[in-house]
């Protein structure tokens, strides 16, 4: 059972289905990272009609909303991630993604609802709302490449902002149950890229090449010492290839062989470590196959790190709202995301809202299969009007 405050019910009930609506529609309306162009362009309109200052375009397709309190008060954002997967979903429901390929199968639909239900309860209580509130929806956090771009054009000043907070739902928790974890709560991630270089040629004259393929494959198999081997054991990081390109044929050996993978870890030094002996190992793992092999890192983001104070401060609003019991400091996982980014920007917590199914099986995030229960909507509303709300007058 959850217990709840009376102070929002009125105003979430209000809101519920509208809520819900949102959400569907933008689940149906699913973008890739960086194509955001209708969900931002739905974002503006209802965050404008509801007279917040909004702006668009923001490091890409973000939009940052700001909405100004009567009262005197602090500056606190909240942020949203709007972005959808490149997958095919196999729910059946007349609220199923209409775009073959793409799907919010991360839960962002809902993130983006709740974010502009939030801004817009909150606006109309403008006149006895103290400080300023800034809304921040931002882009691309699948491919973590949203945050940093909203930084660099300034989505945290002007207004500068003082505390960062936001939410993402897990399929993992039953509805009602919220997670709040002080420190590292998320791992850090590196993509990388290993190119070997060799010599291509016929397959049955193997002595006449460089085959890159066998170097690959032991450069594969042995970066899994770094982990055994060069991590503390009691730190923890995840390094795993997921893709594998090269050749065209089994009689011929290819010139070239791709390796595309990412790195997990919590700990900086960890994090540095891995990042630093991963090219020597692949470049001297190659000579001894005389090839050539070059890594290349791309997007990647630090570990999320919440704040201690802000996490108390989070833990004691969504204990009002759904009671002690249902609020726990979950378990750091090994996903990324880069709310990490403006939490290395600003103080604050990001913490995890139950959208699991009452049975307790529930399929994962980044599943074709992924559905949320809806009854978390609500939930995450009322604890982001909470802390908000209070955040704002702290
Ligand atoms: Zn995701
Ligand atoms: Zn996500």
């Amino acid at each position: 059972m959850t217990k709840t405050r009376p102070e929002w019910n009125e105003e979430v009930a209000r809101h519920a289905e509208d809520l819900l609506a949102l959400r569907r529609d933008f689940h149906r309306h699913p973008e890739l990272s960086h194509q955001e162009r209708r969900t931002a362009e739905i974002i503006a309109e209802r965050l404008h009609a509801a007279k917040l200052e909004v702006r668009t375009g923001v490091g890409g397709t973000g939009v940052v909303a700001v909405l100004h309190g009567d009262r005197p008060g602090r500056t606190v954002a909240w942020r949203a991630d709007i972005d959808a997967l490149p997958l095919t979903e196999l729910l059946e429901a007349p609220f199923a993604s209409g775009t073959p390929g793409v799907m919010h199968a991360c839960g962002h639909d809902g993130h983006t609802a709740v974010g502009i239900t939030l801004a817009e309860i909150l606006a109309a209580r403008r006149a006895e709302l103290p400080g300023t509130a800034v809304f921040l929806f931002q882009p691309a956090e699948e491919v973590l490449g949203g945050a940093r771009p909203m930084i660099e054009a300034g989505a945290l000043e002007n207004p500068h902002v003082e505390e960062i907070y936001g939410l993402h739902f897990t399929t993992q928790q039953r509805v009602g149950q919220v997670q709040v974890r002080p420190g590292p709560s998320m791992a850090s991630a590196d993509a990388f890229t290993v190119e070997v270089r060799g010599t291509g040629g016929h397959g049955a004259m193997p002595h006449l090449s460089i085959d890159p393929i066998t170097a690959a494959a032991s450069i594969l198999l042995g970066m899994q010492a770094l982990i055994s081997r060069e991590v503390p054991a009691q730190d923890t990081a995840v390094l795993t290839v997921g893709q594998i390109v090269s050749g065209t044929k089994g009689n011929i050996i290819p010139d070239r062989a791709i390796m595309r993978g990412t790195i997990r870890a919590f700990e900086q030094s960890v994090r540095d470590h891995l990042v630093s002996r991963l090219g020597a190992f692949a470049a001297d793992m190659a000579k001894a196959y005389r090839a050539e092999a070059t890594t290349r890192f791309d997007y990647s983001c630090p570990a999320v790190v919440n704040h201690a104070k802000e996490t108390e401060f989070v833990r004691g609003c969504a204990v009002d709202e759904v009671g002690g019991e249902a609020v726990t400091d979950g378990r750091v996982v090994m996903a990324s995301d880069d709310m990490s980014l403006f939490l290395r920007e600003r103080p604050g917590c990001y913490f995890r809202v139950g959208i699991g199914s009452a049975s307790g099986v529930a399929r994962p995030h980044h599943a074709p299969e992924f559905e949320m229960n809806e009854a978390g909507l609500p939930v995450a509303l009322r604890v982001g009007l909470s802390v908000m709300r209070a955040a704002l007058a702290r």
